[in-house]
């Protein structure tokens, strides 16, 4: 992939049910020039989602085929047996629409996209105020089994460890406070 510094992105990251998802759909709603970067996947749709939009739905081979060839910026077996990657055609489609990807993505791979792009990337490290707080939201949410919880909920320790690698924290605690600091963080970096 073509190397270009002044290509910016935005990163979101967090334990899963820390809420970066609603954050990330108020950052889009609210700023045009950025862009969901879509990631691929190899677990199942949930009702609701649509492939191509949410996620590019692809079967295990082809994702193994696509670390073959390359094609990924960052890619992490997420859970046991669940790969995700962000594609880098898709970070380049978006950069041809003069736009700014937005990546919801684990913290391990968002670690990794921040040190191939360090000088361009914004990232922000969502915490949920607390792990019973993020539990009950995982429940709340209605689509995890709870062995999927569980396993959530370890990962979640481990994950918060990493906060101090990002560019930015925010405590979701209160929503609307939490996207009103998104919203600063991401204007301050679009100057
Ligand atoms: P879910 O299955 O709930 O949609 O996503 C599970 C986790 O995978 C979330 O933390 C989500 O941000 C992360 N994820 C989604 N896409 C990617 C990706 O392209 N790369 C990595 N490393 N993680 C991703």
């Amino acid at each position: 992939m073509e190397v270009h510094n002044n290509q910016k992105l935005i990163i979101l990251t967090a334990p899963s049910g820390a809420g970066k998802t609603s954050i990330t759909h108020f950052l889009l709603n609210h700023f045009s020039q950025l862009s969901f970067s879509i990631s691929a996947a190899t677990r199942q749709a949930r009702e609701g989602e649509v492939d191509g939009k949410d996620y590019h739905f692809i079967s295990i081979e082809t994702f193994r085929q696509k670390i073959k060839e390359n094609a990924f910026v960052e890619w992490e077996m997420v859970y046991e047996g669940k790969y995700y990657g962000t594609l880098k055609e898709e970070l380049q489609r978006i950069w041809n629409l003069n736009k700014i990807p937005v990546l919801d993505i684990d913290v391990k791979g968002a670690i990794h996209v921040q040190q191939q792009f360090p000088q361009t990337t914004l990232s922000i490290f969502i915490q949920p105020p607390s792990i019973d707080e993020l539990k009950k939201r995982l429940i709340a949410r209605g689509t995890e089994t709870a062995e999927s919880i569980a396993t959530r909920i370890n990962k979640a320790t481990y994950e918060i460890s990493f906060k101090q690698h990002f560019t930015k924290v925010i405590v979701n605690d209160v929503f609307e406070n939490a996207c009103k600091e998104a919203e600063e963080t991401v204007n301050n970096f679009l100057d």
